[in-house]
């Protein structure tokens, strides 16, 4: 489904990205570990097209990713680190889910975001609300909602489970799961945490200083060969 070759990312004289290398099938779920500034947010944001590599290609179902992108509108869907600055303080959360759209044929029905909201476990009275007056982890399951929305075949969470607590994660990874199956979706799962990475995906990229150092299987993480895979695999065992 998604290929990436010899992909390099700069930002004037940082190399943030180092000749990536990766390939993700359909319907798998791979997560991206990486310890903070390793590059992971940069590769989500290239493989949304939101920003050019330096060098290299991205391929979707072997095309180049923007011409896929014209194709397939919409088909790739993130939910941002940086998730409460992603939705306009002015607009109440049904506005909100229903901006993108305003322009475009495809309209979304009042029912259809109610099932979402009740499937990431948000009652509707959050529709009426702003920002503001909701918790981090509710704006949270908003921005889940609003990137399943648009009927995605890649989802790209970008530490999308961080200020949830437990309860709710498993909630949200049990959602995902049952999505992955009915819906074939292809997950990029962002994650400082190899728990909820193990908890969703089938396999583990590791991104260390701007390259891929290692790429497992979830069930043989005990191979591990680098450094610092097996030192993220020795903080979650207790
Ligand atoms: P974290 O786990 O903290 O979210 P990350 O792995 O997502 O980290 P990135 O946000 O991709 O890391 O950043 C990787 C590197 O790229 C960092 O050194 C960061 O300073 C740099 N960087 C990211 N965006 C830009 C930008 N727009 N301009 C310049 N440098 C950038
Ligand atoms: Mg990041």
């Amino acid at each position: 489904m998604l290929k990436i070759t010899n992909l390099s990312k700069n930002y004037k004289q940082k190399e943030v990205l180092k000749n990536i290398n990766l390939e993700v099938k359909k319907g798998i779920a791979l997560a991206l570990v990486g310890e903070s500034g390793s590059g992971k947010s940069t590769l989500g944001r290239l493989i949304l097209a939101l920003e050019e590599a330096s060098f290299g290609e991205i391929y979707i179902e072997n095309k180049k990713l923007k011409s896929w992108l014209k194709e397939n509108k919409s088909a790739i869907s993130i939910v941002f680190q940086d998730y409460r600055s992603s939705i306009n303080p002015n607009f109440k959360i049904i506005e909100a889910l229903q901006e993108p759209y305003w322009q475009k044929k495809q309209q979304i029905t009042l029912k259809q975001i109610e099932e979402l909201l009740t499937q990431v476990e948000l009652p509707s009275w959050v529709l009426n609300s702003y920002i503001h007056e909701l918790s981090g982890g509710q704006v949270q399951r908003v921005c889940i909602a609003r990137a399943l929305l648009s009927n995605p075949q890649i989802l790209i969470l970008d530490e999308a489970l961080n200020a949830l607590d437990i309860y709710t994660q498993t909630q949200i990874i049990k959602l995902l799961k049952k999505l992955q199956k009915e819906k074939n979706l292809t997950y990029f799962f962002i994650t400082h945490d190899l728990e909820s990475a193990s908890a969703l995906c089938e396999e583990i990229a590791v991104l260390y200083k701007g390259n891929i150092v290692e790429t497992l299987n979830i069930n043989n993480l005990k191979n591990a060969k680098h450094f610092y895979t097996k030192a993220l695999i020795q903080a979650v065992i207790h």
